[in-house]
């Protein structure tokens, strides 16, 4: 049996309970994407059944953490930041390992809605004008040219002005423009040999972070109601169901 429980009892929202609730980067994209299963996990504990992690991704995001890691002792720029021409070091602080754990991460309590607002970030750099860059670290493997441009890239973009605005409600000042650093595994190769070789592409974005804050008021609202908010429009679970439950309501005798 799976350790999946489809009624938790933890981290569900109650508008008598006076401690700050705790709204994580990933539970603010699950609002955006659809309000009633974001509804259904947080008021009434029932979250959809978790993903198998991915791996390899995280083994790239711990490589080039190290890489990244070795210029910031040295106080130096990475081989990438020069090659792209970006003018920025691996950024320094005493809390920055917290920051990039899960379950911990940034954190900022908006007194507004008395939500603890949460997000791991992968890395920090500086610029000469001392504003801080939202640096994530993606790994994808596509023989197309990676642009941020596909529909479901937003929730990268998402992510990193969620990221930006964590940062400038703790005090930092953040520059606009973040970069993703893709590593795209090249599977074109005649054989494999134990080796997957990447290139690395920086992209840069610009974000606007503006939308965050009537975000979290949003969400408040929808927890506060009574009611299950209407299913996302495009959603392939819910057309699942949909085409599962008409098959079941044929069945004779139900
Ligand atoms: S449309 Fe249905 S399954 Fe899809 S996210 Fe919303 S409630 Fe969940």
């Amino acid at each position: 049996m799976s350790a999946y429980n489809p009624q938790r009892t933890r981290n569900i929202f109650s508008a008598d309970i006076e401690k700050s609730f705790k709204l994580s980067r990933s539970k603010i994209q699950d609002f955006l994407n659809c309000p009633r299963c974001f509804y259904l996990d947080r008021k009434c504990g029932t979250g959809r059944p978790p993903g198998y992690p991915f791996t390899l991704n995280t083994a790239v995001d711990t490589l080039l953490k190290k890489e990244f890691d070795c210029c910031r002792i040295e106080g130096k720029p990475h081989p990438l930041m020069i090659k792209h021409g970006i003018d920025a070091i691996p950024f320094a602080h005493p809390d920055l390992d917290e920051w990039r754990q899960n379950f911990k991460g940034l954190q900022f309590v908006h007194e507004a809605t008395n939500f603890t607002v949460t997000g791991a970030i992968d890395d920090l750099w500086v610029n000469s004008a001392n504003e801080l860059i939202v640096v994530d670290y993606k790994a994808t493997s596509t023989t197309k040219e990676i642009t941020l441009d596909e529909e479901y890239r937003q929730s990268y973009k998402n992510q990193m002005e969620i990221y930006q605005w964590l940062l400038r409600q703790l005090g930092f000042k953040v520059s606009n423009t973040g970069y993703f650093v893709y590593c795209n595994g090249d599977a074109s190769k005649g054989s494999f040999n134990e080796k997957l070789e990447f290139s690395i592409s920086v992209l840069p974005y610009v974000g606007d972070d503006s939308w965050v804050e009537p975000k979290l008021f949003e969400i408040r609202k929808c927890l506060e109601a009574n009611n299950t908010p209407d299913p996302a429009e495009k959603c392939d679970f819910c057309q699942y169901w949909a085409a599962v439950k008409s098959h079941v309501d044929k069945e004779p005798g139900v």
